[in-house]
């Protein structure tokens, strides 16, 4: 004989809040611009988060790392290592890793990403579960982490950027997919007359441009000296015209040379060419397209979008 499941509670929704409210796992919810919609006490507690306070992720971590609590944030860099974490975040369904808090805890965190960009994030505490092979496991982690990562910038590198590249045409839901290559106008021009160091600090703002400028779904990668790949999942040519014309604006006003290196507060461009993706198409094939549309932007004067057929 065959017993009837249990009947679940009327309030599902309300009995699932109250549980989670007194439960010891750590329960978070951002929604797609990464902004922490909800989080129960346990995750307040353990990120030293005001209870109404709606900040983002990347505010969270700027003031884990400014105050010595909540996230364990080792870097001088944290502009950086916002940068370099961002390449991992959102950009699958689920994903699950280690993390360290100030106060020694350790926890397993896991985050599930809905369709449309939502995020919830669920930890627990292992600080005692059994340590063996720790050390080695996050030698692991950050090997693999600094292996991904341009050290300049601290946006994917060429590697990462194609492989996340061939996963996203391999992926079903993002599609319509649009992918865009971005070159700096005239770069060398800005390293012979300002020198080297000027010429990587308008690298480093031109990623902080770019990121600014994207989802946390897009993927984002320095692939040569000045030159950057732009993965936007989801996104149709028109949306992605628009995403490159806003980042084109935001490049022309930044002013990352001020000061005494540069008396005349010289700004930037870039070119960009820009491709929708057709089904089946290999990732060189596709990054090729996008090069040649980058190519006529170019031959047509610089600091402007070409848009492949
Ligand atoms: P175009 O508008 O046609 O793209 O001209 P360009 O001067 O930007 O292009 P070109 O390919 O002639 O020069 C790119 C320069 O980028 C040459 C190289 O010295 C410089 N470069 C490459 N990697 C780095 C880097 O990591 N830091 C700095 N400061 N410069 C770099
Ligand atoms: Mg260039
Ligand atoms: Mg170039």
């Amino acid at each position: 004989m065959t017993t009837a499941p249990a009947r679940l509670p009327s309030g599902l929704a309300e009995t699932l809040l109250e549980l989670q409210e007194q439960s010891p796992l750590l329960v978070a919810l951002f929604d797609a611009r990464d902004v922490l919609c909800h989080a129960n006490p346990a995750f307040r507690e353990a990120y030293c988060v005001e209870p109404d306070g709606l900040l983002t992720w990347a505010d969270m971590m700027r003031d884990n790392h400014a105050h010595g609590r909540g996230a364990l944030i080792e870097t001088e860099d944290i502009e950086a290592w916002i940068s370099a974490v961002s390449n991992r975040r959102g950009k699958l369904p689920y994903r699950a890793f280690e993390v360290d808090l100030c106060d020694g805890r350790w926890l397993w965190v896991t985050e599930t990403v809905q369709a449309q960009g939502w995020m919830l994030l669920v930890a627990s505490d292992i600080t005692n579960l059994r340590q063996d092979n720790r050390s080695l496991r996050l030698a692991h982690v950050r090997a693999l982490a600094a292996a991904q990562t341009d050290p300049l910038t601290g946006l994917s590198n060429r590697r990462h950027g194609m492989q996340m590249l061939q996963d996203v045409l391999s992926r079903s839901e993002p599609w319509p997919l649009c992918i865009a290559v971005l070159d700096l106008d005239h770069f060398k021009a800005i390293n012979d007359g300002l020198g080297h160091a000027a010429g990587d600090r308008v690298l480093c703002d031109f990623a902080r441009q770019l990121q600014a400028s994207i989802r946390r779904e897009d993927g984002c990668a320095r692939i040569g000296g000045e030159e950057f790949l732009l993965i936007l999942p989801a996104t149709g040519a028109p949306q992605a015209q628009a995403i490159m014309e806003r980042l084109q604006d935001r490049v022309r006003k930044a002013r990352p040379l001020e000061g005494p290196a540069d008396p005349a507060s010289r700004g930037y461009t870039c070119s960009i060419g820009l491709t929708q993706a057709i089904w089946g198409e290999s990732a060189n094939t596709l990054l090729a397209r996008a090069d040649t549309a980058l190519y006529q932007a170019k031959a047509e004067g610089r600091d402007r979008i070409f848009l492949a057929d």
